[in-house]
Protein backbone atom coordinates (compact mmCIF):
# COMPACT_ATOMS: atom_id res chain seq x y z
CA UNK A 1 0.00 0.00 0.00
CA UNK A 2 1.40 3.31 -0.78
CA UNK A 3 0.78 6.86 0.03
CA UNK A 4 -0.14 9.60 -2.95
CA UNK A 5 -0.10 12.87 -2.07
CA UNK A 6 -1.26 16.17 -3.75
CA UNK A 7 1.32 19.06 -4.67
CA UNK A 8 -0.23 20.69 -2.51
CA UNK A 9 -0.59 18.56 0.82
CA UNK A 10 2.75 17.87 0.12
CA UNK A 11 3.91 21.31 0.65
CA UNK A 12 1.79 21.56 3.93
CA UNK A 13 2.99 18.40 5.28
CA UNK A 14 6.47 19.35 4.46
CA UNK A 15 5.70 22.85 6.57
CA UNK A 16 4.63 21.60 9.67
CA UNK A 17 8.05 19.12 9.40
CA UNK A 18 9.95 22.02 9.16
CA UNK A 19 8.31 23.94 12.04
CA UNK A 20 8.50 21.00 14.24
CA UNK A 21 11.82 20.37 14.07
CA UNK A 22 12.35 23.56 14.43
CA UNK A 23 10.67 23.68 18.01
CA UNK A 24 12.30 20.24 18.35
CA UNK A 25 8.63 18.51 18.52
CA UNK A 26 7.69 15.36 18.07
CA UNK A 27 5.45 15.58 15.29
CA UNK A 28 3.17 12.66 13.58
CA UNK A 29 0.82 12.67 10.85
CA UNK A 30 -1.79 10.59 12.48
CA UNK A 31 -5.41 8.88 11.81
CA UNK A 32 -8.05 9.17 9.06
CA UNK A 33 -5.71 11.17 6.68
CA UNK A 34 -3.24 8.29 6.58
CA UNK A 35 -6.31 5.75 6.58
CA UNK A 36 -7.88 7.10 3.77
CA UNK A 37 -4.58 8.12 1.25
CA UNK A 38 -3.69 4.17 2.07
CA UNK A 39 -6.79 3.21 0.66
CA UNK A 40 -6.72 5.50 -2.06
CA UNK A 41 -10.21 7.61 -0.63
CA UNK A 42 -10.40 11.10 -1.26
CA UNK A 43 -9.18 13.38 2.00
CA UNK A 44 -9.64 16.92 2.75
CA UNK A 45 -8.11 17.30 5.84
CA UNK A 46 -5.24 16.09 8.26
CA UNK A 47 -4.27 15.85 11.59
CA UNK A 48 -1.26 16.01 13.26
CA UNK A 49 0.15 15.35 16.83
CA UNK A 50 2.60 16.64 18.53
CA UNK A 51 4.61 15.74 21.66
CA UNK A 52 4.13 18.94 23.38
CA UNK A 53 1.56 21.89 22.54
CA UNK A 54 -0.49 21.34 19.41
CA UNK A 55 -1.27 25.03 19.69
CA UNK A 56 2.29 26.64 19.14
CA UNK A 57 3.34 23.98 16.81
CA UNK A 58 0.02 25.61 14.30
CA UNK A 59 1.28 28.88 15.59
CA UNK A 60 4.73 28.21 14.33
CA UNK A 61 3.17 26.60 11.20
CA UNK A 62 1.30 29.36 10.04
CA UNK A 63 4.39 31.57 9.85
CA UNK A 64 5.76 28.69 7.35
CA UNK A 65 2.84 30.04 4.97
CA UNK A 66 2.96 33.45 2.68
CA UNK A 67 0.44 35.18 3.70
CA UNK A 68 0.05 33.76 7.22
CA UNK A 69 -2.99 32.20 7.19
CA UNK A 70 -5.10 32.49 10.20
CA UNK A 71 -5.04 30.18 13.36
CA UNK A 72 -8.32 29.02 14.77
CA UNK A 73 -7.21 27.85 18.62
CA UNK A 74 -9.84 25.82 20.33
CA UNK A 75 -7.91 26.34 24.05
CA UNK A 76 -10.39 23.83 25.81
CA UNK A 77 -9.64 21.30 23.82
CA UNK A 78 -5.74 22.10 23.04
CA UNK A 79 -6.09 22.08 19.04
CA UNK A 80 -5.78 24.39 16.38
CA UNK A 81 -6.85 24.59 13.19
CA UNK A 82 -4.92 26.28 9.49
CA UNK A 83 -7.45 26.46 6.59
CA UNK A 84 -5.06 26.20 3.32
CA UNK A 85 -6.07 27.28 0.06
CA UNK A 86 -8.26 24.74 -1.58
CA UNK A 87 -10.19 23.36 0.55
CA UNK A 88 -7.48 21.31 2.89
CA UNK A 89 -7.70 21.53 6.67
CA UNK A 90 -4.59 21.15 8.99
CA UNK A 91 -5.37 20.02 12.67
CA UNK A 92 -3.04 20.12 15.20
CA UNK A 93 -3.45 18.58 19.03
CA UNK A 94 -0.67 17.44 21.65
CA UNK A 95 -0.47 13.71 21.87
CA UNK A 96 -2.39 12.39 25.14
CA UNK A 97 -3.00 10.20 27.49
CA UNK A 98 -7.23 9.70 28.55
CA UNK A 99 -8.76 8.26 31.32
CA UNK A 100 -12.51 8.32 31.14
CA UNK A 101 -15.16 7.78 33.86
CA UNK A 102 -18.55 6.01 34.00
CA UNK A 103 -21.05 8.68 33.27
CA UNK A 104 -19.18 10.83 30.55
CA UNK A 105 -17.63 10.65 27.09
CA UNK A 106 -15.43 13.56 27.99
CA UNK A 107 -12.24 12.20 29.57
CA UNK A 108 -9.55 13.39 31.51
CA UNK A 109 -6.79 14.16 29.25
CA UNK A 110 -2.61 13.93 30.25
CA UNK A 111 -0.09 15.22 28.03
CA UNK A 112 1.14 11.70 26.72
CA UNK A 113 3.42 9.71 24.02
CA UNK A 114 2.87 9.00 20.56
CA UNK A 115 2.25 5.67 21.29
CA UNK A 116 -0.04 6.50 24.74
CA UNK A 117 -2.02 8.77 21.71
CA UNK A 118 -2.18 5.64 19.30
CA UNK A 119 -3.99 3.94 22.51
CA UNK A 120 -5.85 5.77 22.74
CA UNK A 121 -7.48 5.75 18.93
CA UNK A 122 -10.97 4.30 18.25
CA UNK A 123 -9.58 1.56 15.38
CA UNK A 124 -6.43 0.15 14.23
CA UNK A 125 -6.99 1.74 10.94
CA UNK A 126 -7.47 5.09 12.73
CA UNK A 127 -4.42 4.38 14.98
CA UNK A 128 -2.18 4.54 12.21
CA UNK A 129 0.44 7.35 12.42
CA UNK A 130 3.61 9.05 10.14
CA UNK A 131 6.87 9.87 11.43
CA UNK A 132 7.22 13.99 10.47
CA UNK A 133 11.07 13.45 12.78
CA UNK A 134 14.65 13.77 11.27
CA UNK A 135 15.62 10.44 12.32
CA UNK A 136 12.58 8.30 10.83
CA UNK A 137 11.18 11.16 8.50
CA UNK A 138 8.02 9.13 6.48
CA UNK A 139 7.69 5.87 8.60
CA UNK A 140 4.71 4.25 9.20
CA UNK A 141 4.28 3.61 12.88
CA UNK A 142 1.54 0.81 12.90
CA UNK A 143 1.57 -0.58 16.55
CA UNK A 144 -1.72 -2.60 16.17
CA UNK A 145 -1.56 -3.81 12.71
CA UNK A 146 -4.29 -2.00 11.21
CA UNK A 147 -2.51 -2.38 7.62
CA UNK A 148 -3.31 -5.57 7.86
CA UNK A 149 -6.77 -4.55 8.71
CA UNK A 150 -7.10 -1.94 5.51
CA UNK A 151 -5.68 -4.83 3.86
CA UNK A 152 -8.17 -7.64 5.36
CA UNK A 153 -11.23 -5.15 5.58
CA UNK A 154 -11.68 -5.46 9.04
CA UNK A 155 -12.82 -2.63 11.56
CA UNK A 156 -10.88 -3.65 14.97
CA UNK A 157 -10.39 -1.88 18.03
CA UNK A 158 -6.99 -1.84 19.28
CA UNK A 159 -7.40 -2.67 22.89
CA UNK A 160 -10.54 -4.07 25.18
CA UNK A 161 -13.48 -3.84 22.83
CA UNK A 162 -15.61 -3.66 25.85
CA UNK A 163 -13.43 -0.82 27.44
CA UNK A 164 -13.10 1.24 23.99
CA UNK A 165 -17.06 1.07 23.51
CA UNK A 166 -17.77 1.56 26.99
CA UNK A 167 -15.12 4.40 27.47
CA UNK A 168 -16.79 6.46 24.48
CA UNK A 169 -20.29 4.54 23.17
CA UNK A 170 -20.01 6.84 20.04
CA UNK A 171 -17.47 4.29 18.99
CA UNK A 172 -19.95 1.97 18.50
CA UNK A 173 -21.69 4.19 15.70
CA UNK A 174 -18.65 4.79 14.07
CA UNK A 175 -17.99 1.63 13.63
CA UNK A 176 -20.50 1.02 11.90
CA UNK A 177 -20.30 3.80 9.67
CA UNK A 178 -17.20 2.86 8.59
CA UNK A 179 -18.25 -0.65 8.08
CA UNK A 180 -20.90 0.60 5.58
CA UNK A 181 -18.44 3.60 4.13
CA UNK A 182 -15.51 1.30 3.48
CA UNK A 183 -17.37 -2.35 3.02
CA UNK A 184 -15.74 -3.76 5.79
CA UNK A 185 -16.21 -6.29 8.48
CA UNK A 186 -16.53 -5.60 12.32
CA UNK A 187 -14.17 -8.21 14.24
CA UNK A 188 -15.70 -10.71 16.08
CA UNK A 189 -14.96 -9.46 19.80
CA UNK A 190 -15.18 -5.72 18.61
CA UNK A 191 -18.75 -7.14 17.66
CA UNK A 192 -19.74 -9.21 20.72
CA UNK A 193 -18.78 -6.03 22.16
CA UNK A 194 -20.67 -3.67 20.64
CA UNK A 195 -23.62 -6.20 21.10
CA UNK A 196 -22.84 -5.84 24.88
CA UNK A 197 -22.21 -2.19 24.97
CA UNK A 198 -25.31 -0.86 23.26
CA UNK A 199 -27.44 0.34 25.45
CA UNK A 200 -24.76 2.66 26.64
CA UNK A 201 -25.26 5.01 23.85
CA UNK A 202 -27.59 6.63 25.78
CA UNK A 203 -25.03 8.79 27.15
CA UNK A 204 -24.04 10.19 23.98
CA UNK A 205 -25.89 13.33 22.71
CA UNK A 206 -28.64 13.11 19.68
CA UNK A 207 -26.23 15.27 17.50
CA UNK A 208 -23.32 13.41 17.86
CA UNK A 209 -25.54 10.09 17.24
CA UNK A 210 -27.31 11.96 14.24
CA UNK A 211 -24.28 12.95 12.58
CA UNK A 212 -23.29 9.32 12.32
CA UNK A 213 -26.38 8.33 11.35
CA UNK A 214 -26.44 10.96 8.34
CA UNK A 215 -22.93 9.35 7.38
CA UNK A 216 -24.64 5.74 7.29
CA UNK A 217 -27.29 7.11 5.21
CA UNK A 218 -24.91 8.37 3.07
CA UNK A 219 -22.58 5.63 2.62
CA UNK A 220 -22.65 3.69 -1.20
CA UNK A 221 -25.14 0.59 0.26
CA UNK A 222 -26.41 2.02 3.48
CA UNK A 223 -28.10 -1.14 4.24
CA UNK A 224 -24.80 -2.92 5.46
CA UNK A 225 -24.80 -0.14 8.31
CA UNK A 226 -28.51 -0.22 9.16
CA UNK A 227 -28.39 -3.78 9.05
CA UNK A 228 -25.31 -3.83 11.44
CA UNK A 229 -27.10 -1.20 13.54
CA UNK A 230 -30.33 -3.30 14.13
CA UNK A 231 -28.36 -6.30 14.82
CA UNK A 232 -26.54 -4.79 17.65
CA UNK A 233 -29.35 -3.87 19.07
CA UNK A 234 -28.39 -0.13 18.48
CA UNK A 235 -31.37 0.66 16.18
CA UNK A 236 -33.87 -0.11 18.59
CA UNK A 237 -32.64 2.55 21.35
CA UNK A 238 -31.61 5.28 19.11
CA UNK A 239 -34.64 4.94 16.23
CA UNK A 240 -37.35 2.50 17.57
CA UNK A 241 -40.11 3.44 14.80
CA UNK A 242 -37.93 1.79 12.28
CA UNK A 243 -37.07 -1.27 14.17
CA UNK A 244 -41.11 -1.17 14.24
CA UNK A 245 -41.07 -2.43 10.79
CA UNK A 246 -39.21 -5.46 10.86
CA UNK A 247 -40.77 -8.82 11.12
CA UNK A 248 -44.09 -10.67 9.01
CA UNK A 249 -46.60 -11.50 10.70
CA UNK A 250 -49.09 -14.47 9.84
CA UNK A 251 -52.87 -14.91 9.78
CA UNK A 252 -54.44 -17.86 7.56
CA UNK A 253 -51.28 -18.57 6.19
CA UNK A 254 -50.88 -15.00 5.13
CA UNK A 255 -47.86 -13.01 5.47
CA UNK A 256 -46.74 -9.51 4.44
CA UNK A 257 -43.06 -8.59 3.86
CA UNK A 258 -40.83 -8.09 5.96
CA UNK A 259 -40.98 -3.96 5.62
CA UNK A 260 -37.59 -3.47 7.18
CA UNK A 261 -35.68 -4.72 4.71
CA UNK A 262 -38.03 -4.14 2.33
CA UNK A 263 -37.13 -0.04 3.26
CA UNK A 264 -33.36 -1.24 3.50
CA UNK A 265 -33.78 -2.36 -0.22
CA UNK A 266 -35.63 0.62 -0.93
CA UNK A 267 -32.73 2.82 -0.01
CA UNK A 268 -30.30 1.26 -1.54
CA UNK A 269 -31.95 0.94 -5.18
CA UNK A 270 -32.56 4.99 -4.53
CA UNK A 271 -29.14 5.27 -3.22
CA UNK A 272 -27.18 3.83 -6.75
CA UNK A 273 -28.86 6.98 -8.08
CA UNK A 274 -28.50 9.72 -5.95
CA UNK A 275 -26.56 11.06 -2.85
CA UNK A 276 -28.85 13.46 -1.57
CA UNK A 277 -29.47 12.85 1.77
CA UNK A 278 -32.89 14.14 2.28
CA UNK A 279 -34.04 11.73 -0.62
CA UNK A 280 -32.42 9.09 0.94
CA UNK A 281 -34.46 9.98 4.04
CA UNK A 282 -37.68 10.08 1.95
CA UNK A 283 -36.87 6.02 1.31
CA UNK A 284 -36.16 5.40 5.32
CA UNK A 285 -39.74 7.06 5.78
CA UNK A 286 -41.71 6.25 3.24
CA UNK A 287 -43.23 3.28 4.91
CA UNK A 288 -42.73 4.41 8.65
CA UNK A 289 -46.23 4.32 9.72
CA UNK A 290 -47.42 0.69 8.18
CA UNK A 291 -46.59 -0.79 11.50
CA UNK A 292 -49.43 1.62 13.12
CA UNK A 293 -51.81 1.31 9.88
CA UNK A 294 -51.59 -2.73 9.54
CA UNK A 295 -54.99 -4.44 9.61
CA UNK A 296 -55.45 -7.93 8.22
CA UNK A 297 -58.90 -7.87 6.45
CA UNK A 298 -61.05 -10.96 6.27
CA UNK A 299 -60.55 -12.39 2.37
CA UNK A 300 -58.63 -9.70 1.17
CA UNK A 301 -54.99 -10.32 3.89
CA UNK A 302 -52.92 -7.51 4.78
CA UNK A 303 -53.59 -3.63 4.37
CA UNK A 304 -51.85 -0.56 5.27
CA UNK A 305 -54.38 2.19 4.42
CA UNK A 306 -53.80 5.41 4.75
CA UNK A 307 -50.10 4.90 6.00
CA UNK A 308 -48.52 7.61 3.46
CA UNK A 309 -50.61 9.98 5.19
CA UNK A 310 -50.17 8.75 8.75
CA UNK A 311 -46.48 8.38 7.78
CA UNK A 312 -46.62 11.64 6.55
CA UNK A 313 -47.64 13.25 10.10
CA UNK A 314 -44.92 11.48 11.55
CA UNK A 315 -42.30 13.02 9.48
CA UNK A 316 -42.17 15.91 11.98
CA UNK A 317 -41.91 14.21 14.97
CA UNK A 318 -39.46 12.19 13.96
CA UNK A 319 -37.04 14.67 13.02
CA UNK A 320 -37.80 16.88 16.07
CA UNK A 321 -36.43 13.69 18.33
CA UNK A 322 -33.62 13.10 15.96
CA UNK A 323 -32.69 16.88 16.02
CA UNK A 324 -33.07 17.06 12.48
CA UNK A 325 -33.40 20.27 10.67
CA UNK A 326 -37.18 21.61 10.96
CA UNK A 327 -37.34 23.32 8.05
CA UNK A 328 -37.81 23.08 4.04
CA UNK A 329 -35.55 19.89 4.06
CA UNK A 330 -38.21 17.88 6.73
CA UNK A 331 -41.11 19.29 4.60
CA UNK A 332 -39.85 17.65 1.40
CA UNK A 333 -39.34 14.48 3.10
CA UNK A 334 -43.04 14.86 4.41
CA UNK A 335 -44.20 15.45 1.02
CA UNK A 336 -42.57 12.44 -0.58
CA UNK A 337 -43.59 10.00 2.06
CA UNK A 338 -47.42 11.47 1.57
CA UNK A 339 -47.28 10.83 -2.12
CA UNK A 340 -45.40 8.10 -2.91
CA UNK A 341 -48.05 6.00 -3.41
CA UNK A 342 -49.92 8.34 -6.56
CA UNK A 343 -47.34 7.30 -9.06
CA UNK A 344 -48.23 3.70 -8.86
CA UNK A 345 -51.75 3.85 -7.79
CA UNK A 346 -52.28 6.02 -11.25
CA UNK A 347 -51.79 3.03 -13.26
CA UNK A 348 -54.39 0.90 -11.26
CA UNK A 349 -57.03 3.18 -13.04
CA UNK A 350 -57.61 4.67 -16.49
CA UNK A 351 -55.17 7.04 -16.59
CA UNK A 352 -56.72 10.14 -17.55
CA UNK A 353 -54.91 13.76 -18.52
CA UNK A 354 -56.86 15.38 -15.37
CA UNK A 355 -55.16 12.63 -12.92
CA UNK A 356 -51.57 13.10 -14.55
CA UNK A 357 -51.91 17.22 -14.19
CA UNK A 358 -53.01 16.69 -10.51
CA UNK A 359 -49.78 14.49 -9.58
CA UNK A 360 -47.49 17.15 -11.81
CA UNK A 361 -49.01 19.53 -9.85
CA UNK A 362 -48.90 18.39 -6.46
CA UNK A 363 -45.30 16.85 -6.95
CA UNK A 364 -44.13 20.26 -8.68
CA UNK A 365 -40.25 20.44 -8.30
CA UNK A 366 -39.99 17.67 -6.48
CA UNK A 367 -41.57 15.50 -9.18
CA UNK A 368 -38.24 13.73 -10.41
CA UNK A 369 -37.18 12.91 -6.72
CA UNK A 370 -40.82 11.52 -6.17
CA UNK A 371 -40.44 9.54 -9.64
CA UNK A 372 -36.89 8.36 -8.29
CA UNK A 373 -38.52 6.90 -4.84
CA UNK A 374 -41.29 5.49 -6.64
CA UNK A 375 -38.93 3.31 -8.79
CA UNK A 376 -36.90 2.63 -5.97
CA UNK A 377 -39.67 1.24 -4.12
CA UNK A 378 -40.50 -1.43 -6.72
CA UNK A 379 -39.02 -4.63 -4.99
CA UNK A 380 -40.60 -7.92 -4.92
CA UNK A 381 -38.81 -11.31 -5.14
CA UNK A 382 -41.34 -12.20 -7.75
CA UNK A 383 -39.70 -11.01 -10.98
CA UNK A 384 -42.53 -11.06 -13.35
CA UNK A 385 -44.30 -8.89 -10.61
CA UNK A 386 -41.62 -6.35 -10.85
CA UNK A 387 -41.76 -5.98 -14.44
CA UNK A 388 -44.99 -5.81 -14.66
CA UNK A 389 -44.81 -2.76 -12.71
CA UNK A 390 -41.41 -0.88 -13.97
CA UNK A 391 -43.95 -1.36 -17.42
CA UNK A 392 -46.84 0.26 -15.95
CA UNK A 393 -44.45 2.63 -13.93
CA UNK A 394 -42.60 3.49 -17.28
CA UNK A 395 -46.21 4.23 -19.01
CA UNK A 396 -46.52 6.65 -16.12
CA UNK A 397 -43.69 8.76 -16.24
CA UNK A 398 -44.17 8.36 -20.59
CA UNK A 399 -47.51 10.02 -20.08
CA UNK A 400 -46.46 12.48 -17.58
CA UNK A 401 -43.80 13.98 -20.06
CA UNK A 402 -46.24 14.20 -22.82
CA UNK A 403 -49.13 16.30 -20.77
CA UNK A 404 -46.01 18.05 -19.17
CA UNK A 405 -44.83 19.24 -22.42
CA UNK A 406 -48.51 19.98 -23.35
CA UNK A 407 -49.69 22.57 -20.06
CA UNK A 408 -46.67 22.94 -18.25
CA UNK A 409 -47.90 21.91 -14.80
CA UNK A 410 -44.82 21.22 -12.61
CA UNK A 411 -44.04 25.37 -12.28
CA UNK A 412 -47.47 26.48 -12.77
CA UNK A 413 -48.57 29.97 -11.29
CA UNK A 414 -51.92 31.21 -11.82
CA UNK A 415 -52.62 33.48 -14.55
CA UNK A 416 -54.90 35.57 -12.80
CA UNK A 417 -53.63 36.99 -9.33
CA UNK A 418 -55.64 37.36 -6.25
CA UNK A 419 -55.22 40.82 -6.49
CA UNK A 420 -56.49 41.33 -10.26
CA UNK A 421 -59.49 39.16 -8.41
CA UNK A 422 -60.36 41.76 -6.13
CA UNK A 423 -59.49 44.73 -8.10
CA UNK A 424 -62.26 43.42 -11.22
CA UNK A 425 -65.03 42.05 -8.82
CA UNK A 426 -63.99 45.43 -6.03
CA UNK A 427 -63.51 42.73 -3.03
CA UNK A 428 -61.17 42.94 -0.30
CA UNK A 429 -59.33 40.09 0.81
CA UNK A 430 -62.06 37.39 1.63
CA UNK A 431 -63.25 33.79 0.80
CA UNK A 432 -64.91 34.73 -2.93
CA UNK A 433 -61.15 35.72 -3.87
CA UNK A 434 -59.67 31.93 -2.80
CA UNK A 435 -62.94 30.32 -3.91
CA UNK A 436 -62.29 32.13 -7.28
CA UNK A 437 -58.81 31.15 -7.24
CA UNK A 438 -59.87 27.28 -5.99
CA UNK A 439 -61.62 27.05 -9.09
CA UNK A 440 -59.54 28.27 -11.70
CA UNK A 441 -57.06 26.08 -10.55
CA UNK A 442 -58.94 22.63 -10.29
CA UNK A 443 -60.77 23.63 -14.05
CA UNK A 444 -57.38 23.99 -15.31
CA UNK A 445 -55.92 20.59 -14.07
CA UNK A 446 -59.35 19.02 -15.07
CA UNK A 447 -58.78 20.34 -18.42
CA UNK A 448 -61.96 22.50 -18.48
CA UNK A 449 -59.74 25.64 -19.68
CA UNK A 450 -56.32 25.98 -21.21
CA UNK A 451 -53.58 27.12 -19.77
CA UNK A 452 -54.01 30.83 -20.40
CA UNK A 453 -53.96 33.98 -19.30
CA UNK A 454 -57.31 34.67 -21.77
CA UNK A 455 -59.29 31.52 -20.98
CA UNK A 456 -58.33 32.07 -17.26
CA UNK A 457 -59.99 35.31 -17.47
CA UNK A 458 -62.97 34.40 -19.35
CA UNK A 459 -63.29 32.01 -16.66
CA UNK A 460 -62.63 34.23 -13.53
CA UNK A 461 -65.59 36.16 -14.73
CA UNK A 462 -67.86 33.60 -15.38
CA UNK A 463 -66.74 31.89 -12.18
CA UNK A 464 -67.77 35.81 -10.12
CA UNK A 465 -70.87 35.77 -12.38
CA UNK A 466 -71.84 32.45 -10.53
CA UNK A 467 -71.02 34.16 -6.94
CA UNK A 468 -72.89 36.69 -7.59
CA UNK A 469 -70.16 39.33 -7.99
CA UNK A 470 -70.27 42.67 -10.16
CA UNK A 471 -67.67 43.82 -12.55
CA UNK A 472 -65.96 46.67 -11.11
CA UNK A 473 -63.35 47.14 -13.62
CA UNK A 474 -62.73 45.29 -16.51
P1 LIG B 1 -14.17 11.16 8.74
O1 LIG B 1 -14.33 10.18 7.64
O2 LIG B 1 -15.45 11.65 9.31
O3 LIG B 1 -13.19 12.23 8.43
P2 LIG B 1 -12.22 10.28 10.63
O4 LIG B 1 -12.22 9.29 11.72
O5 LIG B 1 -11.14 10.19 9.66
O6 LIG B 1 -13.62 10.24 9.94
P3 LIG B 1 -12.47 12.32 12.57
O7 LIG B 1 -13.80 11.89 13.08
O8 LIG B 1 -12.16 13.76 12.44
O9 LIG B 1 -12.15 11.73 11.17
O10 LIG B 1 -11.35 11.67 13.51
C1 LIG B 1 -9.97 11.78 13.25
C2 LIG B 1 -9.23 10.71 14.03
O11 LIG B 1 -9.43 10.90 15.44
C3 LIG B 1 -9.73 9.31 13.76
O12 LIG B 1 -9.11 8.74 12.63
C4 LIG B 1 -9.38 8.59 15.05
O13 LIG B 1 -8.00 8.26 15.09
C5 LIG B 1 -9.60 9.65 16.10
N1 LIG B 1 -10.95 9.62 16.66
C6 LIG B 1 -12.04 10.35 16.26
N2 LIG B 1 -13.08 10.10 17.03
C7 LIG B 1 -12.67 9.21 17.95
C8 LIG B 1 -13.31 8.57 19.04
N3 LIG B 1 -14.58 8.78 19.33
N4 LIG B 1 -12.57 7.71 19.79
C9 LIG B 1 -11.28 7.50 19.52
N5 LIG B 1 -10.63 8.04 18.51
C10 LIG B 1 -11.30 8.91 17.74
Amino acid sequence: MEINCTENELVSIKKVANAAQALGMETYLIGGFVRDKLLGRETKDADFVCVGDGIELAKEVAKQFNPVPQVDVFKNFGTAHIKIQNDFDIEFVGARKESYNFDSRNPDVEPGTIAEDQNRRDFTINALAISLNKNDYGKLIDPFNGVEDLKDKIIRTPLDPLKTFSDDPLRMMRAIRFASQLGFLIEETTWQGIKDSASRIKIISQERITDELNKIILSPKPSIGFDLLYKSGLLKIIFPPMVDLAGAEYIDGKGHKDNFYHTLQVLDNLSANTNDLWLRWAAILHDIAKPVTKKFEEGHGWTFHGHEVVGGRMVPKIFTKLKLPQNEKMRFVRKLVELHLRPISLTKENITDSAIRRLLFDAGEDFDALMMLCDADITSKNKQKVKRFQDNFQMVRQKCKEVEEKDHIRNWQPPISGELIMETFGLSPSREVGQIKDALKDAMLDGEIVNTYEAAYDFMLQKGNELGLKVIKS
